[in-house]
């Protein structure tokens, strides 16, 4: 059976049934977690020799584009669980590598601080040596998904004792001296607990280092930018296509006593079809960066940037006319436009944000050094 075979009953009597009421109490995605693991689907990307289903990042954006559809906050939970085992596949120890493949642990990444807010490429908390073998990491994170939630943490520090902006560690999330100090309740994706995370001396050994000490840059933008980027523009891609199909399905049933659909207006064809080539316009620069990172080419990071911008950017734009074409009906939980509306809010502002991809995509444009 294909993954997508897999995940398809799932998605049917897991997911979308529970979607709304999870966006109502801001409650985590347990058991779409769960059946996500006992299918194997976590350990997706896991490589075969530990029990994985040795896909890559192509099916994985397919996995989380399914979900997203019907549930963006599960689909982010599973978006940063692979974000997370991608480096732990290649840095990380063989027992948690073994856990994750076999569906048993759920990783996120706990990168952004209330210091370097969205810049998390320059963290500013801390690791400091306890005797030779382990460190102590403390932190304050200002928004992890699956915070409290989570069995690991794919965490950021400045290095411990090497030059160099950061160091990666694997946090185990039972580990004493972490804390979640408030639930979240916002705006969108309000399933996924994107709660802060502190640290006050959090022991971690040495060997659960994910890279070497201050080489946390390198691992951030050569092992984990390519799948991170493209499967939250995978989310975006999922949610926009979830919310086109509602409108539509709004548009062509709902008529006037008078005679004729909501469909049979131009102006609002009009604003459906300009929706529809936003996103077939992101999937096609999702499909060029997919490419690069299969095939190479002098341009891949430019081009594993731009799929989150273009992507996040007409999530905004489809959503908003997916809202106004259903009109006020749209503004009815039960329509099911309104909570895609909310969840698409969040890619634009998740780090690297769509201000900092621009910024860096002309600076490359203008020949400029990426970095001051
Ligand atoms: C739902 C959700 C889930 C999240 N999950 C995680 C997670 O699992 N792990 C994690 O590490 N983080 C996570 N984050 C945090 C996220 O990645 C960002 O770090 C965070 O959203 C940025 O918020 P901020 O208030 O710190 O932004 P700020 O950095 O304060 O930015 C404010 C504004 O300034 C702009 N800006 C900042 N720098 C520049 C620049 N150099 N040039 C131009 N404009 C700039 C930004 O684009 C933004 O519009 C999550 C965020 C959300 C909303």
């Amino acid at each position: 059976m294909s993954h997508l075979e897999k995940l398809e009953p799932i998605v049917e009597t897991i997911i979308l049934p529970r979607a709304a009421e999870l966006d109502r109490e801001a409650r985590f995605p347990r058991e779409a977690i769960a059946a996500l693991g006992e299918a194997g689907l976590l350990g997706l990307i896991s490589a075969k020799e530990v029990g994985g289903m040795g896909l890559g990042l192509a099916e994985a954006t397919e996995v989380v584009e399914r979900i997203a559809r019907d549930c963006p906050a599960t689909a982010m939970v599973v978006t940063m669980h692979y974000a997370g085992a991608t480096l732990i596949e290649m840095h990380g120890p063989a027992d948690i590598r073994r856990e994750i493949a076999a569906g048993r642990h759920l990783t996120t990444l706990a990168w952004s601080e209330t210091g370097s807010r969205s810049h998390f490429w320059a963290p500013v908390s801390t690791a400091t040596a306890d005797g030779d073998d382990h460190v102590l990491l403390d932190a304050s994170k200002s928004m992890v998904t699956s915070a409290g939630e989570a069995d690991s943490y794919v965490w950021s520090s400045q290095p411990l004792a090497a030059g160099g902006a950061s160091t990666i560690w694997l946090v185990d999330a039972r580990s004493d001296g972490l804390s979640s100090p408030r639930p979240f309740d916002g705006l969108g994706l309000r399933a996924n607990a994107s709660a802060p995370v502190a640290a006050k001396g959090v022991r971690v050994p040495l060997a659960h280092r994910l890279g070497g000490d201050g080489e946390g840059q390198g691992v951030m933008f050569n092992d984990e930018l390519p799948t991170f980027v493209n499967l939250i523009a995978s989310v975006s891609i999922g949610l926009m296509e979830g919310a086109l199909q509602r409108a539509v399905a709004h548009v062509t049933k709902t008529g006037f006593a008078a005679g004729g659909t909501l469909a049979e207006l131009p102006t609002l064809r009009a604003q459906l079809a300009q929706a529809r080539n936003a996103l077939d316009g992101a999937r096609g620069v999702r499909a060029v960066a997919l490419d690069r990172i299969a095939n190479g080419g002098d341009d891949t990071f430019m081009r594993v940037l731009q799929t989150k911008a273009v992507a996040a950017e007409a999530a905004l734009l489809v959503t908003d006319t997916a809202m106004r074409v259903c009109g006020g009906a749209a503004f009815r939980k039960d329509v099911g436009i309104e909570r895609l509306f909310r969840d698409s809010r969040a890619a634009a502002v998740m780090a690297p944000t769509t201000d900092v991809i621009n910024d860096l995509l002309a600076r490359m444009m203008c020949g400029m050094p990426l970095m001051e």
